[in-house]
């Protein structure tokens, strides 16, 4: 049992580290202790929960906390199955400030009780990442680029460790944007195996180079620390709280993510795509102002009848799955040979760009976890250019390509071939990822989309943040929202682009809408700061807080330390009104759907329906206020 936390500060300037105790009680987890880190200074932290290492399936993510460099404000992302090998150092969380000189790999290693051994080892960045080939050329297949930096640290460092290790690398676009993941994998026989886990969101990739000049750490020790695993003390909470032990709870609670017989599929790709229907996303959003049954035909030819079909051929009927590395009975990763297929990805660099074909998604999917970019954000950012490039408000030669897109509109759907047109995108996709990194035409997204984009205003008068969809945080934070068709991925929350937010499909009035998005925030911390993997969130949710409970007779503080956290990320709030006119309609669209396709008759939804028809941007104004003061008045700070 874990009863102080734990807390290795890493200089990465100078390789000196101390540690710092903090007993639990005074904070609980990696979202609470990072919370009071950034407070004090600017840092990256990453650490688990106190569960790590438990028989709780899910308890190992890594979790990452810090000043995101794309939203601007504090963030949280986490990995999963990373945390296991983590808790054999015998810590809880490495905090990282200082900067090296040189990009460097940072060596975490603690063998038989030893101190923690820190290194701070220079790497030739271009080297590793383009194998020697030309810097910013993008390689169309194999280990380039962040699985490549994952390769050399695990050949490099691996044969130090007497027992497991893992690492997490950066890829090139964590140079020169503002929103790079940090890519993972459980090993197999001491190499990284295709099952790739993310710190995807957050841009903390970016951060851990531009800030600290850290391009990968690789981590392991053999320090066995107590771990609860007592089966049958968790099997009597499970049963006295669900009436079931924790393992069938949790095999019923993980259907959708293993195979839900419902729908014939499994993960979250097949199971979302499969229900999907008239809510499908695509051509940058253009689906929303389409009729009901233009979406559906897309979706039952395009969706269900190609992109849907393959992955269920390829990939759920061979059962291609595994976990991220830890014991789970959800085998979520869904995968073909290499490729790790999840659904905000693959809708993102998927139908959002207009690519409706397995291979062709494959081959840019592949291209952006290459270059180490944060999938969602990217295909946000990409889906926005194209849609540009197609309406001829900007060139193919601002964007350093050479064509244009191949999309639709819902009347002459008909005629978009599914893998043609869709190989087509892909190739476009890959000229545009290449322009990113290299800086082709005027594209420079080094300070973020809307400060390029205010750039291209003052030069050319023309407004093109109108096309894209994302929530504004602050001067120049940003996000991509998650990939569902309703109001709250755009609400005015304090942390953006993860699931800190109700996204359920029904109408709530924006007051409400506020409150639901509060206690969703609050929900998610319980998990978060306990290290668990939401997949599990049918009984996260409560068991993490009754376990702390159990083991540390510390429920209601635990909850409190929660609460206080949720309100110290919305006192720091920054949220900004909406700034494109793409957001208002992806509302005022749900809004009328719900009405027209739904049959929703609450009186509520009716008014702002006519709100929005009478005066959109007054109509607008309001919703969003409304729903900030739900936030608000739920996320007081009560102390
Ligand atoms: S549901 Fe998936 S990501 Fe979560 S713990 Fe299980 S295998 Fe890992």
């Amino acid at each position: 049992m874990k009863t102080t936390q734990k807390v290795l500060s890493i200089d990465a300037t100078t390789g000196f580290y101390r540690l710092r105790r903090y007993p639990v009680g005074d904070y609980f987890g990696p979202v609470d202790l990072g919370v009071h880190l950034d407070g004090q200074r600017s840092c990256l932290n990453f650490g688990t929960g106190l569960f790590a290492g438990s028989i709780f399936p899910g308890s190992n993510r890594l979790v990452f906390t810090g000043f995101s460099p794309n939203w601007r404000g504090f963030y949280v992302s986490s990995m999963g199955g990373a945390g296991l090998v983590f808790d054999n150092l015998g810590i809880n969380l490495v905090s990282l400030v200082g900067k090296a000189a040189r990009p460097s790999i940072l060596y975490l290693n603690r063998e038989h009780g030893e101190e923690v051994e820190v290194e701070v080892e220079p790497v030739d960045l271009d080297r590793i990442w383009y194998g020697g080939g030309e810097t910013g050329s993008l390689p169309r297949s194999g280990r380039w680029g962040a699985y490549a930096l994952l390769d050399h640290a695990l050949a490099r460092f691996g044969g130090r460790y007497s027992a497991d290790h893992r690492a997490f690398a950066a890829g090139p676009a964590a140079l020169d944007t503002d929103f790079a993941g940090l890519l993972s994998a459980p090993l197999k026989d001491g190499r990284a195996s295709d099952i790739d886990t993310w710190a995807g969101r957050g841009g903390f990739g970016s951060k851990m180079l531009q800030d600290h000049g850290i391009a990968a750490v690789i981590y392991g020790g053999t320090v066995a620390e107590e771990d609860f695993r007592d089966r049958r003390v968790a099997d009597s909470w499970f049963e006295e709280k669900y009436q079931q032990k924790l393992a069938v709870k949790d095999f019923e609670a993980t259907t959708k993510y293993r195979f839900d017989p419902k729908f014939e599929t499994g993960g979250t790709f097949g199971v979302n795509y499969a229900q999907m229907g008239g809510r499908l996303i695509a051509f940058n959003y253009r689906t929303l102002s389409w009729t009901e049954e233009e979406r559906k035909s897309l979706h039952a030819r395009l969706v269900a009848g190609h992109y849907l079909k393959q992955f269920n051929e390829e990939t759920i009927a061979t059962k291609s799955q595994a976990t991220c590395g830890e014991p789970c009975a959800a085998v979520c990763k869904k995968y073909r040979g290499e490729f790790k297929k999840d659904y905000e990805p693959y809708q993102a660099l998927g139908p959002l760009v207009g690519i409706f074909d397995q291979r062709a998604a494959e081959l840019v999917n592949r291209a952006s976890d290459a270059a180490g970019f944060d999938a969602i954000s990217l295909g946000g950012l990409l889906a926005w250019l194209m849609d540009l490039l197609d309406r001829g408000e900007l060139s193919p030669e601002d964007l350093g390509v050479t064509r244009i897109p191949r999309w639709t509109d819902g009347p002459g759907q008909a005629a978009f071939d599914a893998t043609a047109d869709s190989a087509h995108n892909a190739e476009l996709v890959m000229e545009l990822i290449g322009s990113i990194l290299d800086k082709r035409g005027i594209l420079d997204l080094s300070e973020g989309p809307r400060k390029w984009a205010r750039r291209i205003r003052k030069e050319r008068g023309t407004r093109i943040l109108d096309r894209f969809v994302y929530t504004a945080n602050g001067r120049k934070g940003w996000m991509v929202p998650n990939q569902y068709w309703t109001p709250g991925v755009l609400a005015p929350m304090a942390i953006m682009g993860k699931y800190y937010m109700h996204y359920g499909t029904e109408f709530l009035p924006p007051r409400e809408l506020g409150k639901a998005c509060a206690e969703r925030l609050e929900k998610e911390l319980r998990m978060d700061n306990a290290g668990l993997c939401r997949f599990h969130r049918a009984w996260g949710e409560e068991m993490m807080a009754e376990a702390i409970s159990s083991v540390y007779g510390l429920k209601e503080e635990y909850l409190s330390a929660v609460s206080v956290a949720a309100s110290r990320i919305n006192s720091r709030n920054a949220a900004v009104y909406w700034e494109s006119a793409a957001d208002l309609e992806l509302v005022s669209s749900f809004l009328r759907r719900r009405r027209d396709v739904e049959g929703d008759t609450n009186p509520e939804l009716a008014k702002w329906i006519a709100a929005f028809e009478a005066d959109p941007a007054e109509a607008a104004l309001s919703y969003w206020f409304e729903m900030r003061k739900g936030i608000d008045e739920n996320l007081r700070d009560f102390l």
